[in-house]
């Protein structure tokens, strides 16, 4: 079998990783093996790379930068005179991974495991896989970056015992070395997951914000720079493309001397400005000055890292180790503010920068079969979700079917119900987010259930499985009926479930008044339904039952799978019966 290589495809910088006699090994591509994310075009030759980058800050607009950020979009980015996709950018990144691996090892790259911040929606997976069959290569897994970065340093704990460590964990309880947590902060991306590190490693729970990371630092830095050029060189360099760039590069630089040095001084001399003359900017910043002036994005982090801890149900103390990637976590003030929450917890230091790919290269091994010690367990990053009318059938809401941190892959199902005497169809809508309201979520897939005739409160059972990759898939089925429906959820590609079908049932359909058409395509929750008629019901044996009934369901929902089938059975026939009477 060939060997499956890691990728870590960053806002920023990409590295490519393999197995060799069973340990990750970083391609040392563009000298370091750090190689930034970043194409441009010099005449009709493709640059990738460093040498990309070199040359993107004299020319911005013939380079494209930080793609990552567009995945899942449908933008149209320029190169010369053509459009691409995000997908046919980052494709070029990782043919150029590949193509420099085989030129260095001699091995051509075949197969690969992707890496995504943990927080990427399934268009952004579905488009990295995309951007990876475009690069010609199959993708075996997409997995999450913190999952990759634990799966690293449980290696290099197995094979090398404990890492070096900032401080000391003598003061936690025994319990915490199960707990990790795994801080990534990236050119564009955070990422913070909370991890069990037991015979397997399990994430417990993963947030984090796909628009944060050491661009907006270096932004700030920016800021100050182009308000310094206003005072002293009267020119206003806001919008001018060029001088951001060469002011952007400049930033940065400064940025990562003062993670070595207490001071920096910034001299830039060649500035472009309009009017094709160049300016000058002098200026000094101290390691305190730049601390503050990035605080609240360091505070952003932490409330995600607490948002994560309270997801997982954890409390600092219970966290043994915790785990910092990206390069951004080379800045001491990070490192500071999680010594604060995290008191006694250790800090190792694993590469920050090779920490993901290698990882990948793990899980590549796992699947090939070359090392088979570590199981992964990866979660949903954002709870699924049906629309459905709410149980006084006064708005529509999103009922959550697989929620959001659920291990995958995962298949759950759930029933909901007609609302009305000879529904047609049922309308299914498939939501991704956190919030009951379907505007506040985004619709990733809809299509329709056609409905054999039928009494109101009809079952309907719905199921979502969500694969290792992310891809969801839907099936729905009206109980009793035969009649099923079966979804792949492209995401980025809505118009494949195209109302036209729903549309013509519609049209054919007699005349109804407008409600009633819109309560045709509707169904509604069963513990819903269920809760609606408890609060209409007169007290008695027969309301006990079905309260009963369905704190057995809800809570069957949550401890045990295997029960819920007959439960719900059970609850049907109940509300069946409570229904026809009330009728
Ligand atoms: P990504 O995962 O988004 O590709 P990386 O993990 O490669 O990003 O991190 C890139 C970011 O880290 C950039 O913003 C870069 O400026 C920053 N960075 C790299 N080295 C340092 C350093 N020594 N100090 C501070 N920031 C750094
Ligand atoms: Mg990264």
């Amino acid at each position: 079998m060939s060997k499956i290589y890691g990728i870590d495809l960053g806002t920023t910088n990409s590295c490519i990783s393999v197995l060799k006699d069973g340990k990750p090994y970083t391609i040392p591509v563009d000298g370091n093996g750090i190689v930034p994310s970043v194409v441009s075009l010099d005449g009709s030759n493709l640059l990738v790379g460093r040498k990309a980058w070199n040359r993107a800050a004299a020319f911005p607009e013939q380079s494209i930068r930080s793609v990552k950020r567009l995945m899942g979009t449908t933008e149209k980015l320029k190169l010369g005179n053509k459009d691409y996709d995000p997908e046919d950018i980052s494709a070029m990144i990782l043919r150029y991974l590949c193509d420099e691996a085989l030129r260095i090892e001699g091995h051509e790259v075949e197969k690969v495991v992707i890496t995504v911040p943990a927080y990427f929606s399934d268009a952004q997976r579905r488009a990295t896989m995309e951007a990876g069959k475009r690069a010609g290569l199959t993708v075996e897994r997409i997995i999450n970056e913190p999952t990759a970065a634990a799966l690293f340093y449980d290696h290099v704990l197995a094979s090398d015992g404990e890492p070096e460590s900032k401080n000391s964990a003598e003061a936690l309880p025994k319990e915490a070395s199960q707990y990790a947590l795994v801080y990534d902060l990236g050119g564009g991306t955070f990422d913070v997951s909370v991890l069990h590190m037991g015979e397997i490693i399990e994430v417990l729970a993963s947030t984090g914000d796909t628009h944060l990371g050491g661009d907006d630092f270096d932004k700030r830095i920016v800021r100050h720079l182009l308000h310094e050029i206003k005072e002293k060189e009267k020119v206003d360099l806001e919008d001018y493309v060029p001088a951001l760039a060469r002011l952007n590069a400049v930033a940065e630089r400064a940025k990562i001397s003062l993670s070595e040095k207490a001071s920096v001084r910034v001299e830039e001399t060649r500035i472009p400005t309009p009017k094709g003359k160049s300016c000058t900017v002098s200026m000094e910043f101290s390691r305190e000055e730049f601390e503050a002036m990035t605080e609240d994005f360091v505070d952003r982090t932490v409330a995600s890292v607490e948002k994560a801890m309270e997801e997982a149900k954890l409390s600092p103390d219970k966290i043994g180790k915790v785990l910092l990637v990206g390069g951004m976590t080379r800045m001491p003030a990070i490192a500071a503010r999680l010594e604060q929450i995290f008191g006694g917890a250790r800090m190792p230091v694993v590469d920050p920068d090779l920490s993901v790919s290698n990882g990948a290269s793990i899980q590549g091994g796992i699947i090939s079969g070359e090392n088979c010690e570590q199981i992964l367990v990866d979660v949903t990053p954002h709870t699924l979700s049906l629309e459905s009318l709410t149980y006084d059938y006064e708005q529509l809401e999103c009922s959550p079917i697989i929620p959001r941190n659920t291990q995958i892959p995962v298949t759950r199902a759930r029933t909901f119900a007609t609302v009305s005497h000879h529904q047609r169809i049922a309308e299914l809508k498939v939501y991704q987010g956190e919030s009951r309201f379907p505007a506040d979520n985004t619709l990733i897939g809809e299509t329709y259930l056609e409905l054999a005739p039928a009494e109101a409160h009809c079952p309907i059972l719905v199921e979502y499985s969500y694969d290792l990759t992310g891809i969801v898939h839907l099936v729905a089925e009206q109980k009793g009926y035969s009649r099923k429906t079966e979804i792949r959820i492209d995401s980025r590609n809505p118009q494949l479930f195209s109302s036209q079908g729903l549309q013509e049932i519609e049209d054919g359909a007699d005349d109804e008044d407008e409600e009633a058409e819109e309560q045709a395509i509707a169904i509604n929750f069963v513990t819903q339904r269920a809760r609606n008629l408890i609060s209409k019901m007169q007290d008695g044996e027969k309301k006990n039952a079905l309260a009963e009934a369905l704190a057995r369901y809800e809570k069957a929902l949550v401890d045990d799978d295997s029960l819920v089938d007959e439960i719900e059975d059970e609850l049907l026939a109940l509300i069946e019966e409570e229904a026809l009477e009330e009728e």
